[in-house]
């Protein structure tokens, strides 16, 4: 094909690191995509794929890049639920829409605490109201 070196209208030159819709706003969540990682697993889930990356969260205690998968580093940061921390959600009984609305780092602080469950809830303060990127522990 003829070259297309020069392209002004490209209006995918800002790359975005993302995998693909939404996962664009995690950007802004304070993971920051280094470059790839071709030689260790991710530490997510423990595959080497050729899809590793180095991330870092911007946010978090430790930000040394880590060897992950662009859609496994927001479970590894905690900034998303994984399927077994929503599996122990719903066994003290919150419900999909209970797990839609709350934020992450308020799920884990229920993960932690082996006593919360749904019949007790302590701060009920659903929605928006804390915004998990800027979540400062
Ligand atoms: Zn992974």
């Amino acid at each position: 094909m003829p070259d297309l070196g020069a392209d002004p209208l490209d209006e995918h030159g800002v790359r975005t690191a993302s995998g693909g819709g939404a996962e664009g706003a995690e950007a802004s969540n304070g993971l920051q995509v280094l470059g790839p990682e071709p030689d260790h697993a991710c530490l997510q889930c423990n595959i080497n794929d050729g899809q590793v990356l180095l991330i870092r969260y911007n946010f978090g205690r430790d930000i040394t890049a880590k060897p992950l998968h662009e859609h496994c580093a927001p479970f590894f940061f905690g900034l998303r639920l994984s399927l077994q921390e929503r599996d122990e959600l719903k066994r003290r009984g919150f419900s999909d829409d209970d797990l839609f609305e709350m934020s992450p780092k308020r799920a884990h602080e229920i993960l932690a605490d082996p006593s919360r469950t749904a019949e007790a809830p302590q701060e009920e303060q659903r929605g928006s109201a804390t915004d998990p990127g800027k979540c400062d522990r």
